[in-house]
């Protein structure tokens, strides 16, 4: 089943408000295997709508329409349609006892307008909206599916799964598998994958992040377990090959794999940073359940604050400089023993757009790792504007910590 979305909303098309509602619906419309060909948006005006419905008939057997079916004049999505494929519309009793019972229930009149909703394409199936005016509606048309909900996104969203995908819920079957790597680039991983991308069923797609790249494969077929197999195949033909740069096939951020693998090793963490300047702990603590591991992070921007909290030495700063292998080395081994932890990670760098120089150029950044046996700093260096070398700084420091752990 091929299917369109279309939204329909001045403010969409001025940019007013960002259309959440195509980006959600695609994604649930892939999860249960259904392929969205086209998205449409449109201007809250009869003709684009008419112009809109007309070519959507033309390529799509599923069209979902969402917004226009408020109760003011502009909003007129269900009216156009049904002008357009000619049918009438009716007043819908359930439709209309839902409406009343929905002010009701907010101790608020009902405007004259709102009885305008209940007015729905004869013949349509009535999908209810529990926490709002706009009721959706389902038709069926020459072999067309056509669904209108409302635009407000939570209201879009329960319609939909509540009563929308029993409606087109079919066997055929899309699934993903997601492999997340790190420390190699989108090229790279294309050329030693290059021979597989242009497998059909999986197929092979690739998302670079900043400094990170996802490999989605995308199977499809009518027998899950077919599915699965065809899956399972992919994902080891590719593990074998790339194997060192995978840190999950869950679809999850590095910093969650790296909470998880110190709480299942019994290990203690903390971090000195410089300039990612609490980049790496601020990551480190949006995961549910890191007290369990993280010690502490602080962050020593000064030379006179690595000296004071984590015992640099004067003389080495003085010698190398605050951006040395030397220093990132010192921080990690200074806060393990402050911290009394197991592991320790520190950075220290030149964010820029300023402070470069040849000898230490901008993204120049040491990362230093300590544990109880032993202790090493690396040097990367990192292109990109301030923000984008300390991200990448950090992503660099977790993924030390994945090789280590
Ligand atoms: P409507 O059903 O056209 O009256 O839309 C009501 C409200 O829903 C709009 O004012 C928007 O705030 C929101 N809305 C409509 N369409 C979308 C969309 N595609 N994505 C996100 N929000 C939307
Ligand atoms: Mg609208």
């Amino acid at each position: 089943m091929k299917a369109e979305i279309i939204s329909v909303g001045t403010e969409l098309i001025l940019g007013n408000i960002l259309n959440t509602n195509t980006y959600y619906l695609s994604k649930r419309l892939w999860e249960i295997g259904i392929e969205v060909l086209y998205h449409t948006s449109i201007k809250d005006e009869p003709k684009f709508l008419e112009e809109a419905l007309n070519i959507a008939l033309g390529r799509a057997d599923l069209l979902i329409f969402t917004g226009g079916l408020g109760p003011t004049s502009d909003d007129m999505t269900k009216e156009v349609i049904c002008k357009t494929l000619g049918i009438d519309m009716e007043l819908n009793k359930e439709a209309e006892k839902d409406i009343k019972d929905y002010f009701y229930s907010l101790n608020r009149p009902m405007s004259g307008n709102n009885i305008k909703q209940a007015y729905l394409p004869k013949g349509a199936q009535y999908l209810i909206n529990e926490i709002g005016t706009a009721p959706g509606v389902y038709i069926e048309n020459s072999g067309k599916k056509i669904i209108m909900l409302p635009g407000p996104p939570k209201e879009m969203k329960l319609m939909f799964n509540k009563y929308v995908i029993p409606l087109i819920k079919q066997d055929y079957i899309i699934k993903v598998q997601t492999i997340n790597t790190i420390g190699i680039g989108e090229s790279s991983l294309e050329t030693i994958l290059m021979d597989l991308t242009s497998s059909k069923n999986p197929t092979i797609a690739t998302y670079p992040k900043e400094g990170q790249v996802d490999i989605k494969l995308v199977a499809k077929g009518y027998d899950e377990d077919k599915v699965d197999c065809l899956l399972k195949e992919m994902k080891e033909r590719i593990s074998g090959r790339i194997s060192e740069y995978i840190y999950s096939y869950k679809d999850e951020k590095i910093e969650e794999v790296i909470v998880n693998k110190l709480k299942r090793k019994k290990l203690k963490i903390a971090i000195c940073e410089s300039c990612t300047g609490g980049l790496i702990t601020s990551k480190l603590t949006k995961i549910p359940g890191v007290s369990e591991v993280l010690e502490r992070g602080i962050v020593t921007y000064s030379n006179k604050s690595k000296v004071e909290e984590v015992n640099v030495n004067k003389t080495t700063l003085d010698k190398y400089g605050a951006v040395s292998e030397e220093v990132a080395l010192e921080m990690a081994q200074g806060i393990l023993e402050k911290a009394g932890v197991d592991i320790a990670v520190s950075t220290t760098g030149i964010a820029g757009p300023t402070g470069g120089s040849n000898k230490k150029p901008i993204g120049l950044v040491y990362i230093g790792i300590a544990t109880r046996n032993s202790s090493y700093a690396i040097k990367s260096i990192f292109k990109g504007d301030r923000e984008s070398i300390q991200n990448r700084a950090a992503l660099k420091a977790f993924d030390e910590l994945r090789k280590i752990l």
